[in-house]
C-alpha cells in the first residue's frame, strides 16, 4: 500500500521557508505509480490518508508537554518553534533562509502540516501490520528533540507513531531502520529508555548534526546513541552497502530474547543520493544503483524475516529526490512485491 496526501506534500516556499525540499519528491513518485498501476483498481495500491489519527496525548507521550502545548497554542509561541526548528535565524538574529514577503501560509500553521505528517506515519504503521508493507510518501522527521525540533523537523513523528502504534496494537517491539544521510539522532534519543524501540542509524559520520560544535557543548542530545550507529565517512562511500548489510546482521542478533519485532519502521531518506543538493549531504554520494541496493537489501532482509515494514520519504533535497524512490518503487512492481490483486 501507499499512502499520499496533497496536504503532506504543501512546500514549505508557500511558508516562506527557502530549503530546497521540493514537493516533487513526493508529487512524481505518486505520478509513476499511477502510470505503472494505471489498469489496477486503485484502492488495492493506494489508501487515503486518515487526518487525525495522532491525538494531542499521542504527541505529549513522546515529547515535552510545553512545547507540544506551545505548538497546539498557535500565534507567536508556536512560531518561535517553527523559527527553531527550521533554523530561521542566524546568530545575529537576522532571518535566514526565510522570506516573509513569499509566504503565503503562516508560520506557525507548519504545526498543521506535521500533524497531519505524524497521522500518516501512524496509519503506515497500522496498514502495514495488516499487509505487511506501506509506504507513506512522507515523514521521518528524525530530529525533532524531546522539548524543541531541529533539523528541519517540528515533531518527531517517528518516535511518535512507534509508540502510539505499540499502544494501539498491544504490540511488543518496533525497529526503526534509519538510512537517511543525517543519523536519526532525535530518534534515538527519544527511544534511549525504551527496549520496545530498537533503533538503527547507518548516517553520515562527520556531518551535521554530529558537528564538532555540538560535541563541544557536552551532552547535546545529538550524540546520544542509537542502538546500532554506523557512521559513514567522507570517501568512504564504498563501505556503504557492507557496512549496511553487517548493521542488520547485528540488529537481527539484537534481542534476541525478546524475539522478532511487530513491526519495522523504515526512514527512507533519498539524501544519500550524489544528486541530493543539500550542502550538509555532500559527505554521502550514492550512486543510483547504490541507493537501489539500500533499499532493496532492506526491503528483502525484512520480508525474509517474516517482519511488516512502514517506509517513509525522510530526507532529500533537490530535483533528483523522486528518482530514488521511482526506482524503489519499479524494482517493487517489476518483482511482483506490491501486492495488486487480479484485475
Ligand atoms: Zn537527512
Amino acid at each position: 500500500m501507499f499512502i499520499y496526501d496533497p496536504a503532506l506534500a504543501v512546500s514549505l516556499e508557500e511558508y516562506g521557508i527557502l530549503i530546497p525540499s521540493k514537493p516533487d519528491k513526493l508529487r512524481k513518485p505518486l505520478a509513476y505509480l499511477e502510470r505503472r498501476l494505471g489498469d489496477v483498481p486503485r484502492e488495492r495500491w493506494f489508501a487515503p490518508l486518515r487526518h487525525g489519527l495522532v491525538t494531542r496525548e499521542d504527541l505529549e507521550r513522546v515529547h515535552d508537554g510545553e512545547f507540544i502545548g506551545r505548538l497546539y497554542g498557535g500565534g507567536e509561541e508556536a512560531e518561535e518553534e517553527v523559527i527553531r526548528a527550521f533554523e530561521l535565524r542566524d546568530a545575529t538574529g537576522a532571518w535566514y533562509r526565510y522570506d516573509p514577503s513569499r509566504a503565503v501560509r503562516p508560520l506557525a500553521g507548519l504545526f498543521e502540516r506535521e500533524l497531519e505528517t505524524a497521522s500518516g506515519t501512524l496509519q503506515a504503521c497500522l496498514t502495514a501490520a495488516e499487509t505487511g508493507f506501506c509506504f507513506l510518501l512522507s515523514g521521518g522527521r528524525h530530529h525533532a528533540q524531546y522539548a524543541w525540533g531541529d533539523g528541519f523537523c517540528l515533531i518527531n513523528d517517528v518516535a511518535i507513531a512507534a509508540d502510539a502504534f505499540l499502544r494501539r496494537r498491544r504490540a511488543r517491539k518496533v525497529w526503526i531502520i534509519d538510512v537517511d544521510a543525517h543519523k536519526g539522532d532525535g530518534t534515538a534519543a527519544l527511544a534511549a529508555d525504551r527496549p520496545d524501540i530498537v533503533t538503527l542509524s547507518i548516517h553520515m559520520g562527520d556531518s551535521w548534526p554530529l558537528t564538532e560544535e555540538r560535541r563541544a557543548l557536552g551532552g547535546h542530545p545529538s550524540f546520544i546513541a542509537s542502538d546500532i550507529d554506523i557512521e559513514i565517512n567522507r570517501g568512504e562511500d564504498g563501505r556503504y552497502l557492507g557496512a549496511l548489510a553487517a548493521g542488520l546482521e547485528r540488529l537481527a542478533r539484537f534481542s534476541p530474547a525478546g524475539g522478532k519485532p511487530d513491526l519495522a519502521l523504515v526512514v527512507d531518506g533519498s539524501d544519500p543520493y550524489e544528486k541530493d543538493e543539500l550542502p550538509s549531504t555532500s559527505g554521502l554520494r550514492l550512486t543510483a544503483e547504490q541507493m537501489l541496493e539500500r533499499d532493496t537489501m532492506v526491503y528483502r532482509f525484512l520480508k525474509e524475516r517474516g517482519i511488516p515494514s512502514a517506509w517513509l520519504t525522510a530526507g532529500g533535497y533537490g530535483d533528483a529526490s523522486h528518482e530514488v524512490y521511482e526506482r524503489f518503487f519499479g524494482w517493487l512492481i517489476d518483482n511482483g512485491e506490491i501486492p495488486v490483486g487480479k484485475k
